[in-house]
């Protein structure tokens, strides 16, 4: 079975999301009658803590901590869970799940700074913002000797590993949230923890913890959310050997962020190689690639945005050289890497000169021109041609179309993104390559994924749609694990789990996947069909899917899809076009017939792939993200996933206690005790004369299993007891 993937540790990073509504009308009635402490909604949306004081029909008078007394609709009020239950660190612990509980939980805990909590099997890490001094060697021998064990990232990196030495199993590590939340950074503690359990004498874990600056700096920049933003979505592989030491590493990465090569938002950068290289490289480089300072490129000097505070450019330069030397980047291929990342920059700083009045250009021959020539191995002239002319087959001749300053623009950019993203997969390539898995490798693995999270936008394009779409097959997978589990419990227990009902994202996923008739499938259609267009496309998903309630179509050329973390509204403009991601046939002669061998490759890459499939590029394309996300602080620190897993735990029966627990615990509050009945039957007693409804509890063979608020309101009775 080591072939086999299982998903025994998950980490949830968290910074803010979007709150969605859970019910929760658990024993609200027994609530209002009790006068207990209980969640209401306020005006503002936020929710308050108080003490009900009297009620009517339709509403409540609550007493607030901080004295008001407010009048709130019945249907905004939640239970509160009991004083004992505050800052636990397993949300399952809780008595009732409910949306303020389990943000007061976690509120809780990060004001002590107390960043790490459990959700069951998850973990849910919330951004400190700052050095929180526990990540030290002190903490790694800490988990590994079990001498700590409240929650924290090492402690899921040490599940999979024992998992994996004991099960001999494959396990994943499953790393989603919003930009910012700490994604990248959990990924490297859990790398930090394996690598100093897996350390060997040949230093193999060393070349895997170096390949994070690398990809960091060709595939991370600074965004409005993130100084240090993943612009694109990775799976680490790391392999182990038999005696559990680490013997190789495997990256795929997806999704990488192109257009943000040649166009910025304002306050954003492109990605950190590109000032690293002009900061740091030595003056000896400097004059092969005829380099200038970084904001004297137009790639990089369009944003305003040059520098990261506290960020040297120049020292990262040397620390990615060091980095490539460790996983073995020979110095010629490093040349060669540097060479394509400067004639991309070059190539942005070509400039067009409009010739008459239908805007049909010339490339105006400078510095520029001659330089991005020469680092690509062509005559400027070549490049002149393939930047200002297309060719075009009549009959039997080929006649060369001269370009309008649109066109001219985007076959340059459309070049610079092609080089760059595939200089990208090439260097992971041979980072891959020197981490090859040795022969002393058995198959064992501990893969760590880090993709982006969920993404609404005001307006939301293309790229949104295939982050949300992966994101969604990722919560199936999260669901359906996470039941699994529960299942497994429930059965060993001889529990009838057929009553635990099960809500699954399958319909949103039939919606994307269907064929012929899903979104996907009628995009590639649309793609392959010369006359259509975005408006085409908009109106033959309303004809075709509007059966499917995830689907909503709107007016013009916008649909909507409802995604398991909230509605999307998204807008079909530029879907086919970048659905094709076409590279005009000049520009790959182009590159074909350079000098540079990387560019040669490249092209005869793109080659095959175009042979190979002539439809769907979704999971090869790169997002622009946009600046106008709907941030709310207020809510800051609950995400969806953390929802759906409550959303799971409140479908079955979170509460379990052993038989001998329970009636231990309430025993006492039976009219008749009788000191000789066994623990199972005290505690059906107790469940009987408190009228506790049958379809609210399950008796297993060892322990009692109780729908959410049950065990709350039983400690009440024990309370005023
Ligand atoms: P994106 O989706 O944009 O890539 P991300 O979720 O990967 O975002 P990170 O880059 O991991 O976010 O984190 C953003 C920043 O937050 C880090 O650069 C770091 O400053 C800080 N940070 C995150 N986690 C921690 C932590 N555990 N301790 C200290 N600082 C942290
Ligand atoms: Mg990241």
């Amino acid at each position: 079975t080591s072939s086999e993937t299982s998903v025994s540790a998950s980490t949830v990073s968290v910074s803010a999301a979007k709150i969605r509504e859970l019910d929760c009308d658990d024993n609200i009635a027994y609530y209002i009658r009790k006068k207990l402490r209980v969640w209401c909604r306020q005006p503002g949306g936020q929710w308050g803590l108080g003490q009900i004081q009297s009620t009517s029909e339709e509403e409540a008078f609550v007493s607030l901590s901080n004295g008001d007394v407010m009048k709130v609709a019945r249907s905004e009020i939640l239970p509160a869970n009991p004083d004992i239950l505050e800052g636990v660190d397993d949300l399952i612990q809780l008595s009732y799940l409910n949306e303020p509980s389990v943000l007061h939980n976690l509120q809780f805990r990060y004001s002590q700074e107390i960043i790490y909590s459990k959700a069951g099997p998850i973990l849910i890490a919330l951004n400190p913002f700052k050095d929180v001094q526990i990540y030290g060697n002190d903490y790694v021998s800490g988990y590994r000797q079990k001498l700590i064990d409240s929650p924290h990232v090492f402690a899921m990196a040490d599940v999979a590993f024992n998992e994996m030495m004991r099960d001999e199993v494959n396990q994943s590590i499953i790393i989603s949230g919003e930009s910012g939340s700490g994604k990248t950074e959990t990924a490297k503690f859990a790398m930090q923890y394996l690598a100093a359990l897996g350390g060997g004498s040949c230093g193999i874990e060393n070349e895997v913890l170096q390949t994070n600056s690398i990809l960091e700096a060709f595939g991370n920049a600074k965004t409005s959310r993130n100084d240090n933003s993943s612009r694109f979505g990775k799976l680490i592989e790391i392999h182990f050997s038999i005696m559990g030491k680490i013997c190789g590493a495997k990256i795929q990465t997806f999704l990488l962020e192109k257009s943000r090569v040649v166009q910025l938002a304002s306050g954003e950068r492109s990605y950190h190689i590109f000032y690293q290289l002009c900061a740091g490289s030595s003056p000896d480089l400097k004059e092969r690639l005829n380099l200038k300072a970084a904001n004297e490129y137009k790639y990089l000097n369009q944003s305003d945005c040059m520098t990261i505070d506290g960020v040297d450019d120049a020292k990262r330069f040397n620390k990615l050289m060091k980095a490539l030397d460790v996983v073995r980047i020979c110095k010629e291929d490093q040349e060669l890497v540097f060479k394509m990342v400067a004639a991309v920059i070059w190539l942005g700083n070509i400039s067009f000169k409009v010739t008459d009045n239908d805007n049909h250009i010339e490339v105006v021959d400078d510095e520029a021109l001659n330089s991005a020539a020469r680092l690509m191995g062509c005559s400027s002239q070549e490049l002149k041609v393939t930047l200002s002319t297309r060719k075009i087959q009549a009959g039997k001749d080929t006649i060369a179309k001269r370009l309008t300053l649109w066109q001219a623009t985007d076959t340059r950019d459309g070049l610079a993104k092609f080089i760059y993203a595939s200089l990208f997969d090439w260097l992971i390539e041979q980072v891959n390559k020197s981490l090859a898995v040795g022969k002393r490798c058995t198959g064992r693995s501990i893969s760590i994924l880090d993709i982006y999270g969920f993404e609404s936008f005001q307006k939301n394009s293309f790229e949104q749609f295939c982050i949300n779409y992966a994101n969604e097959r990722l919560q199936q997978h999260f669901n359906r694990h996470l039941f699994k589990l529960e299942q497994d419990d429930y059965e060993l227990d001889g529990v009838d789990w057929t009553r635990v009902d099960f809500e699954d994202n399958q319909v949103c996923l039939d919606l994307f996947e269907k064929k012929p008739l899903g979104l996907i499938s009628l995009l590639d259609e649309e793609s392959n069909f010369p006359k259509a267009t975005d408006q085409t496309f908009a109106n033959k998903l309303r004809q075709h899917l509007k059966a499917n309630p995830c689907f909503k179509g709107e007016r013009g050329r916008a649909f909507r899809v409802c995604h398991y973390a909230g509605e999307v509204l998204y807008d079909t403009n530029g879907f086919l076009e970048k659905n094709r991601d076409p590279l005009p046939s000049d520009s790959i002669q182009l590159l074909s017939s350079c000098s540079c061998q990387l560019l040669q490759l490249f092209s005869k890459m793109l080659d095959q792939s175009q042979k190979q499939s002539n439809s769907s590029h979704i999971g090869a394309l790169g997002s622009q993200k946009q600046s106008d996300s709907e941030f709310c602080p207020e809510h800051y620190i609950m995400c969806c996933g953390v929802l759906e897993v409550v959303r799971i735990s409140r479908a079955g029966y979170p509460t379990r206690m052993t038989h001998q627990e329970f009636s231990r615990r309430y025993g006492f509050l039976l009219s008749e005790a009788n000191v000789t009945q066994d623990p199972l039957s005290i505690s059906v007693s107790v469940l009987q004369q408190f009228n506790v409804p049958p379809e609210m509890y399950q008796v297993g063979y060892t322990k009692l299993y109780l729908r959410t608020g049950q065990i709350g309101a039983l400690e009440d009775r024990r309370k005023f007891l």
